[in-house]
């Protein structure tokens, strides 16, 4: 455990009393947040609001969790920390603790908090007749700050050293959170966990609908399918024909032909056991079907782990236009098991590394050096460094779709080096290219044309450059179609005029959006052709 463990939820449901159990079973530091501030105020924090009111309380709270978060990287033994019922309710910096912790929101019910407050004394906010009507205005209030966690776990009625099980369980895991308000979840990322935790994040379902295609289904579906009916989970398989071709609404409309001959009900759940295409359609499934059911994804190729299945982008190609029907439609659950990679067609993970490199150099510089240090094992597939490359890819994708869900502004920088890439893959007719093979040129041609804008250092364009050569990547803009694709850019007339946002690299983890002119674009790349 390498992050420190916070414990939220609103005061009374058993964080000081379930924190302590765990950081005993773990040998670690614990922090009661609460106990804390009221060593520094020399009072109770009941004489705290009483003498100073609630927003000097919050004030003094937000600053508390600051400075644990600060010192949280620092820290050799990772501590246990219950943390004040209001602490994490400002966004950005819930967000933070999010990525620089693992939080775990511990719920019990209303009637519980308002008993036990009543009965303890002391929770100023609770201290009115109605202490029970109040408790539920403010788990009302605070709802989507307790549900934006790595876990949730209810404590009604448990004891607390079960509670304390399973809370440790979840550090151990060091999942990812993906925060979305109410729609919150985790990726699991490890080895070989994949059919071990399905059951549970497929959690209660009248029936489940494994969606897979013919190359998987063989490799890995079994494990995942006994495993599913070992935990009473009813199934059904739909098995598609692989391929980008095959992505299309006849596609999901034979996955739903099949859900409503399965008699698949609004507490169904589909389940997608395979690369991009898979989880794409998996989850536009989910969303479409009786307007919404739950999903899980099972990511087996890198580029799914990495990219498709985190974020909640869902859909199908329309014709020639890629995902051109879709929705946003976040999983209830992600597990990337390296193990189901390791089938992977070579070339499909090569070009996946693409995408990976794209990530580290929009979130994280040490993913850069890690990827030239390593560059052989990352070559030779090593699942150690397979792991680590995804759990950081993960990271920087999950702190972007948490700030902006629906691509109203940041999550755009997830487009570095698509806008010519996405050309020159349609003009190679979807399969000349692969899709990452065409990201590796995007990125040369968005890093070359930052270099003469003069916002992108030569030397990180050489730099990078060397990089995807020495994965085996293509990054020899001459022999592409660049003048066809400058056109196919700006060939729309419709369009003339109108801005393209356009993603630049200013230094490794630091991108800037900027809106170009469609003219200024389409000469800045026809010129990319001398
Ligand atoms: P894919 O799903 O087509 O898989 C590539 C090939 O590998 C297929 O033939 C598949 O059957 C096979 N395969 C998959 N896993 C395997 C395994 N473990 N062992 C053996 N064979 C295996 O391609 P992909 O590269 O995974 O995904 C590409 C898709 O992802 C595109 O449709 C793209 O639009 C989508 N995508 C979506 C997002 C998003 O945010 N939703 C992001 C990036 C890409």
């Amino acid at each position: 455990m390498h992050r420190p463990l916070f414990l939220n939820g609103f005061m009374g449901v058993g964080k000081s009393t379930v924190g302590r159990q765990v950081a005993q079973a773990a040998s670690r530091p614990f922090i009661d947040m609460d106990e804390r501030l009221e060593s520094r105020f020399g009072m109770t924090i009941a004489e705290y609001f009483a003498r100073h009111g609630e927003t000097a309380f919050r004030a003094a709270e937000r600053a508390e969790l600051e400075s644990l978060l600060a010192s949280a990287p620092r820290s050799t033994e990772p501590p246990v920390i219950a943390v004040g019922g209001g602490a994490m309710l400002a966004r950005a910096l819930r967000l933070r603790a999010l990525d620089t912790a693992v939080v775990v929101t511990l719920e019990t019910e209303a009637e519980e908090i308002a008993r036990r407050a009543v009965a303890q004394g002391g929770r100023p906010l609770l201290d009115t007749p109605d202490a029970l009507g109040r408790t539920r205005e403010l788990l009302e209030l605070r709802a989507n700050s307790y549900a934006e966690a790595h876990a949730r776990v209810s404590t009604g009625g448990r004891p607390p050293e079960t509670i304390a099980r399973e809370v440790l369980e979840i550090w151990k895991r060091d999942p990812i959170a993906v925060a979305a308000g109410q729609y919150s979840y985790s990726v699991e990322v490890g080895r070989g966990i994949g059919a071990a935790r399905a059951p549970a994040l497929v959690g209660r379902a009248s029936s489940v609908m494994v969606v897979t295609d013919a190359n998987v289904a063989p490799l890995h579906a079994s494990t995942l399918k006994q495993s599913l009916l070992a935990a009473g989970n009813v199934h059904a398989e739909f098995v598609l024909t692989p391929g980008e071709q095959h992505k299309n609404i006849e596609s999901i409309r034979a996955i739903w032909q099949k859900l409503q001959d399965t008699g698949a009900d609004r507490r169904s759940v589909c389940v997608g056991l395979g690369g991009g295409v898979v989880t794409d359609m998996t989850g536009f499934t989910a969303s479409s079907w009786l307007r919404g059911v739950r999903w899980v994804g099972l990511p087996t190729t890198l580029l799914a782990m990495v990219d498709a299945s985190t974020g909640g982008k869902t859909g199908v190609d329309f014709g020639p236009a890629k995902n051109a029907i879709g929705a946003f439609w976040q999983p209830s659950g992600v597990i990337c098991d390296i193990a189901l990679e390791a089938t992977e067609p070579a070339r499909n993970y090569v070009s996946a590394l693409a995408e990976v490199v794209k990530t580290a150099l929009i979130g994280d510089p040490e993913m850069l050096d890690l990827l030239e240090r390593e560059s052989d094992r990352v070559v030779a597939r090593e699942p150690d460094l397979v792991e680590e490359l995804v759990r950081r890819s993960v990271r920087v994708k999950a702190r972007i779709v948490s700030q902006d869900e629906r691509e109203s502004g940041l999550r755009a920088v997830l487009n570095l080096g698509h806008t010519v890439g996405h050309a020159l893959e349609a003009i190679g007719g979807y399969d000349r290219l692969t899709h990452g093979e065409a990201i590796s040129l995007g990125l040369v041609a968005a890093l070359r044309l930052g270099v003469r804008r003069g916002v992108t250092p030569s030397a990180l364009e050489e730099r990078i450059v060397r990089l995807l050569v020495t994965l085996g990547l293509p990054t020899d803009l001459s022999r592409e179609p660049v003048l066809e694709a400058a056109e196919l850019l700006a060939h729309d007339k419709k369009k003339a005029g109108k801005k393209l946002r356009f993603i630049f690299a200013l230094d490794a983890g630091r991108v800037e959006t900027s809106d170009l002119d469609l003219t200024e674009l389409h000469d800045s790349v026809r010129k990319l052709a001398s």
